[in-house]
């Protein structure tokens, strides 16, 4: 059980070595800001795990039962963030990781989207 504090302070070490060494490198301007952040991420509550038959046409979703960045399995309650590309982590998690990079962290795809391809209806 004590297992999630002890990966979610690895998580947050990397973190700071990061930024430590982005930091000494100058190059900080790829963080996204806090609001354009907030905008990224689809923030929603885990209350159980995904029913496997209901979501037929979505192969490979066993990943979307763990968060992919501290790699714990996500509990009832948990506040998750859902990026554009659709894939899910812990909210606090995928902050951290847009301060620092603003691509997903497994599909790379950009968090922000420059152009909408669509208008909102
Ligand atoms: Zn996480
Ligand atoms: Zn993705």
């Amino acid at each position: 059980m004590s297992s999630c504090s002890l990966a979610y302070s690895i998580l947050l070490l990397s973190l700071q070595e990061l930024l430590a060494l982005e930091e000494r490198m100058g190059s900080v301007s790829t963080a996204l800001t806090e609001e354009s952040l907030s905008k990224c991420i689809k923030t929603s509550i885990y209350e159980s795990a995904p029913i496997k038959d209901a979501t037929p046409s979505c192969s490979g979703s066993h990943d979307d039962v763990k968060c992919s960045i501290c790699q714990e399995e996500y509990a009832v309650g948990d506040e998750l963030g859902r990026l554009h590309c659709q894939h899910r982590y812990h909210v606090v998690c995928v902050q951290q990781w847009l301060r620092l990079k603003n691509w997903c962290p497994i599909c790379k795809a950009a968090a922000e989207p420059s152009l909408p391809s669509s208008p909102p209806s």
